[in-house]
């Protein structure tokens, strides 16, 4: 085994250009995910898609391409072997906005080498990676290895608006025992990240006219002559958001796990909407007339849970709480609020993958035996891909080339790392596959 992994490693020195040149090759096509900013100039995913689709087939892939959404392919890869030592090989090739390009020290697509890194958007988010899936491949076939496991690479659109890229694969394809995903890690190897979904919380009040609000103030007899006050949602959702941070910080004292930071769990208040009437639409109807009681207020949550958490429980604790809440007052008990989970279809499974996993250990093994600094096996803070990979059973792990500026200006990838992470990444497929 450490024989093909030194025959490899050598290939892969002798070889540096390949994944810097195809690393810059994939940063000058832009392609920015459409869900952000639609123009065709720097919408340019199925042209990424095409240098990815003709180095695997150079490589001996069989390869499959199709759209996720209109004009926005996926591309797989694979080389046949067991089920038993399979692997995916995991990145996507969509990238956020440039932003502010004035903010920019170089055009943002130039892909420029300067000061040991390669410049440009997606450099470290992450083409670099994908670059290096596709090298750590290259090189074991240039070296003549022959894996027993299946190796797949996966190529997908959206990760950086939901991930529905790499969600088809996990509803719709062949999947793998294994998963690396190479997003950027600084060298570190990531076992472990909370789920995540959206939640809508809709409370409801009663219509009425703002003059009849002193009714509600000091409250008086139901006359005749007096017209009944309305029930103010906007008020009542400042009482629901205040017992949701409490809620929010008994879930953060109660929740822990070794490789996240104290208080992961939280439920983000990112969105409100108030105003009058139900519209089709789930939001309020009227949203600029201050002179009405306000009867509708939808609250977007975005809500996070603990790689060792079930989704099936984490639902029924809050549905559990928003009961009881409701319970507190005469008109929510017979108006309940009401909750719809997973809006806009976004939902990331956890990943919860052992430290002692022996993908972990191999990749954190390698990792250790190339880089200057010995990795960290860690949790994320935020969701990757990863996380549709896990949720459909797959053992995922993220490790990747390190960088900067990413989501920001002046996106760069560092050079050495990319050198380091085919390494990683190659020696961990033939561990992980074996070979003939
Ligand atoms: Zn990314």
């Amino acid at each position: 085994m450490n024989d093909a992994v030194n025959s490899v490693w050598e290939r892969i020195d002798k070889d540096r250009d390949f994944v810097i040149d195809l690393t810059r090759e994939l940063v000058k096509i832009p392609s920015v995910n459409p869900k952000f900013q639609v123009d065709p100039e720097i919408n340019r995913e199925p042209e990424v898609q095409d240098v990815i689709e003709r180095q695997l087939q150079s490589d001996g892939f069989a390869t499959e391409r199709w759209d996720v959404f209109p004009d926005r392919p996926n591309v797989i890869g694979e080389w046949e072997g067991s089920d038993e030592k399979s692997l995916i090989l995991c990145g996507h090739i969509d990238v956020v906005p440039v932003g502010d390009s004035t903010a920019w020290d170089r055009d943002p697509f130039c892909a420029d080498i300067d000061k040991g890194k390669i410049w440009g958007r997606g450099a470290v988010d992450m083409k670099g990676g994908v670059a290096c899936c596709v090298a750590a491949a290259n090189a074991i076939r240039a070296a003549g290895i022959e894996l027993d496991g299946r190796l797949a690479i996966h190529s997908v659109v959206d990760e950086e608006a939901g991930g529905f890229g790499a969600m088809d694969i996990a509803k719709n394809r062949r999947l793998a025992k294994r998963a690396i995903i190479a997003e950027p890690t600084w060298g570190d190897v990531v076992a472990a990240e909370g789920g995540l979904t959206w939640v809508r919380v809709t409370i409801f009040g009663k219509q009425a006219h703002a003059g009849w609000r002193f009714n509600s103030i000091f409250p008086q007899p139901h006359t005749a002559d007096r017209i009944e006050p309305g029930v103010n949602a906007i008020e009542l959702a400042t009482r629901f958001l205040n017992a949701l941070r409490e809620f929010e910080a008994s879930r953060c004292r109660d929740h822990w796990h070794p490789l996240m930071p104290t208080g992961i769990a939280t439920i983000n208040p990112g969105v409100i909407h108030g105003g009058a009437g139900m519209g089709e639409n789930g939001l309020p109807a009227v949203m600029s007339n201050a002179a009405m009681i306000s009867d509708v207020v939808t609250i977007d949550l975005d809500y996070k849970f603990m790689p060792d958490e079930r989704f099936e429980d984490v639902k029924a604790e809050f549905e559990d709480f928003v009961h009881h809440f409701a319970a507190t007052d005469s008109w929510m008990r017979e108006n309940p609020p009401k909750i719809l989970w997973d809006l806009f279809d976004l939902n990331f499974p956890p990943m919860n993958t052992p430290v002692d996993h022996p993908l972990t250990l191999s990749l954190a093994n390698r990792a250790g035996q190339v880089q200057a600094t010995p990795p960290v096996i860690k949790g994320f803070e935020a969701v990757t891909d990863a996380a549709h990979y896990a949720g459909a059973g797959v053992d995922a792990l993220i490790y990747g080339p390190s960088g900067d500026g990413f989501h920001a200006n002046n996106e760069c990838v560092d050079i050495e790392s990319l050198v380091e992470s085919t390494k990683v990444i190659a020696a961990a497929v033939i561990d992980n596959c074996g070979t003939k």
